[in-house]
């Protein structure tokens, strides 16, 4: 079994989508295993995503993290990292395969409704930033 991080960004909970996430994660066998709601702080976001720091996004992707509610969840399963990068799609929901989870909901490349993790080693530091154990 391994663990990652799942985040329902802020225009899927102002659409009232953070339970069709939830199903998807439950159908698809990812265990919930931590999970709350609370909203960003600015320097917080920045910490989170400091990994893209000095890209030209960076900016408009802290604001829009602070903007709403998110729901930072901590998911188990095996192989889960690699499994729920393809269970949520590619960044631009224009490019994303027909089924994913950013294909049905997202909005556009930046207000894609979800994050998850990337590897393990960021799936570990992501989910000791929201969840302290
Ligand atoms: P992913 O979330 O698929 O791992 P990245 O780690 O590359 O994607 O980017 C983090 C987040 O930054 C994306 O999920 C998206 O919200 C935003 N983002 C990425 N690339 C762009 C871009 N070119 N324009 C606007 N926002 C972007
Ligand atoms: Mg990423």
């Amino acid at each position: 079994m391994s663990r990652t991080l799942l985040i329902v960004k802020p225009d899927a909970t102002k659409r009232n989508l953070i339970g069709h996430i939830v199903s998807r994660l439950e159908k698809a066998r990812f265990k919930i295993v931590e999970m709350k709601m609370l909203k960003l702080k600015k320097s917080q976001a920045r910490e989170f995503y400091a990994v893209h720091q000095g890209k030209h996004f960076l900016d408009s992707l802290v604001k829009f993290m602070c903007s709403g509610t998110i729901v930072p969840m901590a998911l188990e399963k095996e192989n889960a990292v690699k499994d729920l990068r393809a269970l949520i799609g590619a960044t631009d929901p224009s490019k994303a395969d027909c089924g994913t989870i950013r294909f049905e909901i997202a909005r556009d490349i930046e207000k894609n409704s979800v994050h998850a993790s990337d590897s393990d080693a960021n799936a570990k530091s992501e989910i000791s930033f929201f969840f302290d154990n």
